[in-house]
């Protein structure tokens, strides 16, 4: 990902920043499209995981489909280009707004994840003399084995409607002539990396599209969600996910219907390796106990590992070049005034000085649109390999 022009490149670009590997993208899209498109799969992008124009462009150049889950998401994806066709909508919180919005767009799909929510969306829909196609987000009380603050797909969480409301969710829709059933959606957490859980998610799946069937409903679509994880550890190593695995599973034990489509909704997977936070260090603190490196990014350009407790890979690019040095311990954290304002504890770097040059790997996903203003600071930019 760095390579010596690189590296000569960021040191004359103002930091903290964004650095876009867009081969890393370009082959990460092509593996995904491969591995799906082989069984006919559908994907959309999960815009939340990053909305940057540029990776918008690539992402919609491989002809996925949109995963929104705001109405201005909905607004981006049609503005860069995104069929109308291929854009579903997702949220607990869909305002009145917003499912307009996505109503006045046309959009392929509302994933809906409650009883009332189907009523509103059906009241809106009549309003405007229009039909909404509907899939219901079920809870299928999956455990993702994944961090508990990603965890979806548990009866405890706040997402979509469980299993013991499915009777009143066909009630609503026999009772809303301005609803179309499409099928079903599910989406059990994020960065799961073992496969069983996808073969449970599946067998639940078959049970719950059995359940619909019985109940007189033709189930045309199937929507898994995404989730799949990516090798924080290991980014130069493991740097595309194994979407081979990961669709495999669905083609061997979903039961797929004849003319029935499979979904999926990947945002992680698909972007996560092709971008680092690049940024130098301020100050070096050395302490009794503990070696601080102050850099000039913090919680207010990636926040991962502040809210959820997330592993980055951090790398010190100007260092590197020079093998002879000695390893230390840093606590690497940022300026913010907020102590959690730390990426990492006690990351083995060779010894470093003000000046430096420190990436922070795999941050393409959740990193760049989870920037804030906080303590008025600048908007982090973006530098891209092309
Ligand atoms: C966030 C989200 C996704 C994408 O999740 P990843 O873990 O990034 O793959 C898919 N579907 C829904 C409904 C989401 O909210």
């Amino acid at each position: 990902m760095f390579n010596p022009d690189t590296i000569t490149r960021f040191n004359n670009t103002e930091t903290p920043f964004y650095y876009y590997d867009m081969g890393v993208l370009n082959q990460t899209l092509q593996a995904c499209h491969n591995a799906s498109a082989k069984y006919g799969f559908h994907v959309h992008y999960a815009l939340k995981a990053n909305f940057n124009p540029k990776v918008l462009d690539m992402v919609r150049s491989f002809g996925f489909g949109a995963d929104c889950v705001s109405g201005n998401e909905v607004k981006a994806a049609v503005e860069h280009g995104f069929s109308k066709t291929q854009v579903v909508f997702a949220g607990v919180g869909k305002s009145d707004k917003e499912i307009n919005l996505a109503l006045d767009t046309d959009i392929f799909c509302f994933n809906v994840e409650s009883v009332q929510e189907l009523y509103i969306i059906n009241e809106l829909a009549k309003a405007k003399n229009k039909t909404a196609k509907v899939a219901i987000r079920i809870n299928p009380n999956v455990d993702a084995h994944t961090h508990h603050f990603i965890t979806t797909g548990l009866d405890e969480n706040k997402f979509g409607v469980n299993t013991w409301q499915l009777s009143e969710v066909i009630e609503a829709l026999r009772a809303c002539p301005n609803i179309q059933f499409l099928g079903v959606h599910f989406h059990i957490g994020s960065q799961i990396t073992d496969m069983e859980v996808y073969k449970s998610l599946c067998i639940r799946i078959n049970e719950i599209q059995t359940w619909f069937e019985d109940h007189g409903f033709t189930v045309k679509v199937l929507n898994a969600g995404g989730g799949l994880g990516v090798d924080y550890h290991n980014p130069d190593t493991n740097t595309i996910s194994d979407f081979e695995s990961y669709f495999k599973v669905f083609k061997d034990f979903l039961n797929v219907r004849a003319d029935q489509e499979v979904h999926f909704e990947l945002g992680r997977a698909l972007v996560a390796q092709c971008a680092s936070l690049v940024s130098r260090v301020l100050y070096v603190k050395n302490g009794q106990k503990k070696n601080f490196l102050v850099l000039d990014a913090g919680m207010t350009e990636l926040i991962r590992p502040m809210l959820y407790q997330a592993y980055h890979e951090i790398e010190n690019l100007t260092q590197k070049s020079q093998p002879q040095t000695r390893d230390l311990k840093y606590d690497v954290v940022g300026p913010i005034c907020e102590s959690t304002d730390c990426f990492r504890k006690d990351v083995d770097l060779p010894e470093s000085f003000r000046g430096d040059l420190i990436a922070v790997r795999t941050a393409g996903a959740y990193g760049e649109v989870m920037a804030s203003g906080y303590n008025l600071r600048d908007r982090v930019q973006s530098v891209y390999s092309d």
